[in-house]
């Protein structure tokens, strides 16, 4: 399933791998490398998934799924956390946060790309799904 994600990392090699695995996979890739301009990103070119660092300059990963979990433009995108999970309970705080899934650093390439594979079709499953009858 082809899609348009943006990609918000501030280190530059895993910028670039990522990217390319995107691309690879024939994805449309857009890039930010931070949080302030991922913002102003998502919410002009509304892409279909979000892929974001934890730690960035400017404004983290934290402040970035709030500001966009309070745009109703960015809402419905869903974000998931590209983390090295270096702390205890950092699993349990990104998905607090209001991330929709994770992906782990460092960058595995067969693994990133089967689990963007399962979070393209699982989002686009439950945005898809009918709501339940009252
Ligand atoms: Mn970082």
């Amino acid at each position: 399933m082809k899609a348009r994600i943006l990609l918000i990392e501030d280190n530059a090699d895993n910028l670039e791998l990522a990217r390319y695995l995107l691309a690879a996979a024939g994805h449309e890739v857009l890039l930010a490398t931070n949080g302030a301009q991922g913002l102003d990103v998502a919410r002009a070119e509304q892409p279909d998934m979000i892929v974001s660092d934890l730690q960035m300059p400017v404004m983290d990963g934290y402040a970035l799924i709030a500001a966009l979990k309070c745009d109703p433009s960015c809402l419905g995108i869903p974000v998931i956390a590209l983390t090295a999970f270096s702390m205890p309970g950092d699993e349990a705080r990104v998905m607090q946060a209001g991330f929709d899934g994770y992906l782990s650093k460092p960058i595995e390439p067969e693994q990133f790309s089967a689990q963007i594979a399962d979070l393209l079709s699982s989002n686009r499953r439950a945005a898809e799904s009918p709501p339940a009858a009252a």
